[in-house]
């Protein structure tokens, strides 16, 4: 029987997974090893239950009373803390979900990794802020990384049978999110409310966001750049506003193989359980004469600056991927806490992204994971620094 974990069982890629496990046949098809969560923990321990999980681990230890209380009588072990899920990830699971949000999911990703393991990579900041650590770490050990974000698991598709050194260009697809069509002015005033309010896909609060500001997108460029080795110029991305083609990768003939599917994770979740064989996946199947269109235009770079910081962060190389992550991540933090406008976001990573490069040391390779770590604490910091400066000198401005 085939061994699973999922890390960021709780979110919205975590349920996806579940919800297919289960389909699939659930505690009597697959082996659970561990599922990991943080605050929703009368959700994991369902979890827990329902899969006959050997172990469900929160990521805050003052939740542990509770995961225990849940788990009572069940017989599954509990446990609490970033190191108990890095821990877990040293646990033998042969195929593994890494769902985790942000940087926090990079370290049990990493060490899944080390056993060789199938790693079902949600988690794009992983690649962010340590692409090369990760590929070489799954080269050496010889692991896989499977993409699970739905236009790079089209891409992996795209590409499939495919000889890579015949590839020109590579285009990720954008929905272009809530704020497609708003102009510059109306964007100042964005409330989190309605930039979490996604026109067709169902994700979590943090993703739901970066879409809005097109920082998701951002994040996939680099995303693409480290999983597949493109050059950055090889890499672009159009607005799709009907998310029904993810990807398409274009050859050296002029011909160009796009992926196309519904706007559900369970697409490329599926695709990266049953790889590499393909299953049945429980999504909608396109009615293409009911779609009727499909849509195609360039990204305003003015409303939407996140792209040009990704290929800012590319060109330097290096550690920027962390730096621009971990930015990335402080400003929407104060985005969702009603500290920082929308279009403030922007402004604090690219400052960030400037501070740190006067102190050399951006686009230094990474030799280990202690020096990624390093560079995500030093631009945490470094944009809290560039949060306060901009509250105080435009604060009346804005409120
Ligand atoms: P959610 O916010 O829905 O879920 C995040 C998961 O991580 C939850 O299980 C949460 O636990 C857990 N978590 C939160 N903080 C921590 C922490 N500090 N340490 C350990 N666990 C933590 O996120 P999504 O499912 O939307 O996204 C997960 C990842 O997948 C992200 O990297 C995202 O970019 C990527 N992704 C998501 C897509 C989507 O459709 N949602 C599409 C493509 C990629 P709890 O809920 O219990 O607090």
């Amino acid at each position: 029987m085939r061994s699973i974990s999922i890390f960021g069982a709780t979110g919205s890629i975590g349920e996806s997974t579940f919800d297919l496990l289960m389909r699939a046949g659930g505690p009597s098809a697959f082996n659970t090893i561990a599922l990991t969560g943080a605050r929703n923990v009368t959700r994991l321990a369902e979890m827990a239950r329902a899969l006959h999980a050997d172990l469900a681990v929160t990521a805050h230890e003052e939740y542990l009373a509770e995961l225990r209380d849940a788990l009572a009588g069940s017989g599954i072990e509990a446990a609490a803390g970033t190191g108990a899920i890095a821990d877990a990830a040293d646990r033998p699971a042969d195929w593994v979900m890494s769902a985790i949000v942000g940087a926090a999911g990079l370290v049990p990703g990493m060490r899944a990794l080390r056993h060789g393991r199938t790693l079902a990579l949600a988690n794009k900041e992983s690649l962010v802020t340590a692409g090369p650590l990760l590929m070489a770490t799954a080269r050496t050990h010889g692991a896989t990384i499977l993409p699970v974000d739905s236009e790079h698991s089209a891409v992996f598709q795209a590409l499939t049978g495919e000889d890579v050194a015949a590839v020109e260009r590579v285009i990720i697809t954008a929905s272009g999110g809530p704020f497609r069509d708003w102009p510059l002015d109306r964007l100042q005033a964005v409330t989190v409310a309605e930039a979490k309010a996604h026109p067709n896909w169902s994700m979590g609060l943090r993703i739901s966001i970066d879409s809005a500001s097109m920082f998701n997108k951002a994040l996939e460029l680099i995303e693409t750049r480290e999983y597949f080795g493109f050059l950055p110029d090889q890499i672009e991305v159009v607005v799709h506003p009907q998310s029904i083609v993810h990807a398409l990768v274009g050859f050296c003939d002029g011909g160009m193989m796009a992926h196309l599917g519904p706007a559900d994770m369970r697409h490329a979740i599926g695709f990266a359980l049953h790889w590499p064989a393909r299953g049945d996946v429980p999504v909608e199947r396109l009615d293409l004469a009911r779609i009727g269109q499909l849509c195609f235009e360039a990204p305003d770079a003015q409303r939407f600056p996140a792209l040009r910081l990704a290929r800012e962060v590319m060109q330097t190389g290096g550690l920027a991927g962390a730096a621009f992550n971990a930015a990335k991540e402080i400003a929407l933090d104060h985005f969702i806490a009603g500290h920082l406008p929308f279009l403030a976001m922007a402004e604090v990573v690219e400052t960030t992204l400037a501070r740190l490069s006067r102190q050399n040391g951006l686009g230094n390779a990474p030799s280990s994971l202690e020096d990624v770590l390093y560079m995500d604490d030093m631009a945490r910091r470094t944009a809290t620094e560039a949060v306060a400066d901009w509250q105080q000198e435009r604060h009346v401005a804005w409120t």
